[in-house]
């Protein structure tokens, strides 16, 4: 019934083409947001704001419970190497069915999409029995939660249940690991480089720790469906006088994916038994992420995201499953996430039922060429709109 026309389709392609043409790094989505709440005004949507971090936040519906949220992110990561895009990542050029270019799988084909689906829903005169709330949110990209965890706690926006529209090439998602990010620094005492004997060589120390940190990495916990935590130490420096002295500081980041079971205490405590079981001189922390958003708000927040998955027989994935069984002529298959997403607050820490559904192919994310198949939108937007409506007006 949400079938687009072949004026709309093309309306579509046209505002993800121009959403992939306006630059939108992490903390600087201002121009991007600016043309999410126009066109959502434009489609008919009378609540539109932008909040204190940045989200552009529409509300649909009669304001009662449930509230169904909608979440996708306006940012995107960097483009790395320019001679390894076949097609200029910034123009959003249309080849052979496919859009071209950053963010174009990742996330805003679900933007775009999921604008339509609210104008079909808008056009259709269907009375929502609850609340929609599309929440376009800041900052996913180098903090995942943050932007959420401001809407939720700060804006008091708290919804019943979450659809996360990050690729699963139009499977259903219901889960993901979490990670934190650690900082290990082992200290020694300096001295000249002559007389090493008189000093404690940091680097010398923050080495047995780096061969002890990747022994651990074979005995971590796996779950059936996540798989195993991981661990990677992803960055290393040290500080000396100058470089004809012994120096005195080693510090190395470690990148840790937890699993179901794994926790942030679990993964320091296993950095502080090989830190005692060589007996260096060295501590072990959690790091801090400290941005401003576009719209001049600082955020804090501890590099801690926890895993989550959602029990395959919530009534969420299952009333899910049989609203896009209708739009896409055939069950979704069932999947979990092996990125990060704005989950770690929604569901890994707010416990709010959430899913994801989204276009685009989840390894397209994040790599040179990035791209997504139009119908495959074109198909989001409608299956966004009926999700919306068989989950708030039909019955459990
Ligand atoms: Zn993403």
């Amino acid at each position: 019934m949400f079938e687009l026309t072949a004026e709309e389709r093309s309306e579509l392609t046209s505002l993800l083409s121009k959403l992939v043409r306006t630059p939108s790094l992490s903390c600087r989505e201002g121009a991007v947001a600016r043309l999410l709440a126009d066109e959502l005004t434009r489609v008919g949507v009378a609540d539109v704001r932008v909040d204190r971090i940045g989200n552009v936040v529409a509300r649909l519906g009669t304001g009662g419970r449930p509230m169904l949220l909608y979440n996708g992110h306006m940012d995107t990561v960097d483009v790395t190497d320019r001679a390894a895009w076949e097609y200029d990542p910034w123009q959003g050029v249309v080849d052979n069915g496919m859009l071209h270019g950053i963010g174009a799988c990742d996330m805003k084909a679900s933007l775009a999409a999921m604008v339509y689906g609210v104008k079909k829903i808008l056009d259709s005169r269907v009375a929502l029995d609850g609340e929609l709330v599309l929440a376009f949110v800041v900052q996913e990209e180098p903090c995942e939660g943050l932007a959420m965890r401001v809407l939720a706690e700060e804006e008091e926006v708290r919804p019943d249940w979450v659809v996360l529209g990050e690729p699963t090439n139009l499977a259903v998602s219901r889960g993901q690991r979490g990670r934190v990010e650690l900082r290990v620094t082992a200290r020694g005492r300096s001295s000249h480089a002559a007389h090493p004997d008189s000093g404690e060589n940091a680097i010398y120390a923050a080495m047995r720790l780096v061969f002890g940190i990747e022994l651990l990495s074979g005995n971590l916990a796996n779950d059936r469906f996540l798989g195993p935590g991981s661990l990677s130490i992803t960055q290393i420096q040290s500080s000396a006088p100058s470089r004809n002295a012994v120096p005195d500081r080693c510090w190395f980041y470690v990148d840790r994916r937890l699993t179901l079971g794994e926790s942030e205490e679990r993964s320091l405590a296993e950095i502080q038994s090989v830190i005692m079981r060589e007996g260096v001189s060295a501590t072990v922390e959690i790091t801090e992420y400290e941005e401003v958003s576009y719209t001049g708000y600082r955020a804090r927040m501890r590099q801690v995201f926890p895993p989550w998955a959602l029990p395959a027989d919530h009534p969420l994935i299952r009333r899910t499953i049989k609203s896009l069984t209708k739009t896409l002529g055939r069950r979704p298959a069932i999947t979990s996430w092996d990125f990060s997403t704005d989950g770690v607050y929604t569901m890994g820490q707010a416990q709010i039922p959430t899913i994801g559904f989204g276009p685009g192919r989840p390894e397209d994310a994040h790599s040179p060429n990035e791209h997504v198949r139009l119908t495959d939108v074109h198909l989001a937007a409608q299956a966004y709109a009926q999700l919306a409506v068989d989950l708030l007006n039909t019955a459990g």
